[in-house]
């Protein structure tokens, strides 16, 4: 009997045991000093709040390192650019070499990401960044991809600089301590780094020229054109013109259909609130969230597109 009631038990501590880390799920983000960690944290309190489902933020290397993260099984969900995920499903660019990832699944576009450089103010424009200490982003981060091909559309590559590769946090402090003389990002914006640098060093937010923007446009179609208000650091005395692509949810393709959906619908129903909690809210938009996605979507995203019109039965 004792014997009966130890197996017992033990079962009951199993099956608790599996309960417990079955239903805690994780997201990867990027760096800390950046919007994808930063609205990521804001996103799993609202589906906690709206289904119960917690979601534990991860910060990471950004894009290409998300993807990484889901196909070895370490994160279950993950914010990234939606360039970036085609380049990896489809085994172009970088994912070439590494070979494509497509075990992971589109739920929705959720904010623009904007290709900011930020450079020291005696840089005028790309062209100037010849020879200079720039920092194109983590390794692994969809800023990376970006800063090769807008060197690309000046007819320039890696090798006319003195390319570093370093995360926003990293970048700014080392910009700040004049160790830089200018860095990329992609990012909602304001970005938090840039943010928080205009308070202690004076810099330009490069524009790029028509040529080149037109270039961008026709070869990567993924890019739009996007103005930086002059307003949106203090230090910039005027309008940047720049590029943007779009801040996408991805998951694991294996999740169930219903938690997918639950999560999808408890995002594009409490827009309200997480725009109190991150202004990058307010670009939550269900009937654009499919536009720009190239891969497969989740079943229980398309489920919740499906059923509000966004998309077609
Ligand atoms: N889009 C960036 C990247 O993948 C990360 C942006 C962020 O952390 O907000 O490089």
């Amino acid at each position: 009997m004792k014997k009966i009631l130890t197996v017992c038990l033990s079962l009951l501590m199993l099956a608790g045991a599996m309960t417990s880390c079955g239903s805690k799920m994780f997201m990867a983000t990027g760096s800390e000093t950046g919007t994808y960690y930063a609205f990521g944290i804001v996103l799993a309190d609202e589906i906690k709040n709206a289904t119960g489902i917690e979601i534990g933020v991860q910060s990471s290397g950004a894009s290409k390192a998300n993807i990484q993260l889901i196909d070895d099984e370490t994160v279950d969900f993950a914010i990234v650019q939606n360039d970036v995920m085609d380049y990896a499903y489809n085994g172009t660019n970088t994912f070439a070499a590494d070979g494509a990832i497509t075990s992971f699944s589109a739920i929705a576009t959720l904010y623009a990401e904007v290709i900011q450089i930020v450079a020291s103010p005696d840089i005028t424009s790309v062209a100037d960044l010849v020879g200079k200490r720039v920092s194109v982003g983590d390794v692994g981060s969809g800023t990376e991809f970006n800063a090769q091909q807008i060197f690309e559309a000046y007819g320039m590559t890696f090798d006319d600089i003195q390319k570093q590769n370093l995360g926003f946090t990293d970048s700014a402090d080392k910009y700040k301590d004049g160790q830089l003389d200018a860095f990329f990002l992609t990012a909602g914006a304001p970005t938090t780094a840039v943010t928080e640098l205009a308070t202690a060093k004076d810099f330009n937010i490069l524009t790029i020229g028509a040529e080149e923007l037109a270039y961008l446009k026709e070869n990567y179609g993924y890019y739009t054109e996007y103005t930086i208000t002059a307003d949106t650091y203090e230090p910039m005395e005027e309008d940047a013109v720049t590029v943007a692509v779009m801040a996408t949810l991805i998951c694991d393709s294996e999740l169930d259909e219903e938690t997918v959906y639950n999560v999808t619908k408890a995002i594009f129903e409490n827009t309200e609130a997480i725009t109190v909690g991150h202004k990058k809210g307010e670009e939550l938009n269900a009937q654009t969230a499919v536009d720009g996605i190239s891969i497969p979507m989740h079943a229980g995203a398309v489920k919740y597109f499906k059923e509000i019109g966004s998309l077609a039965e």
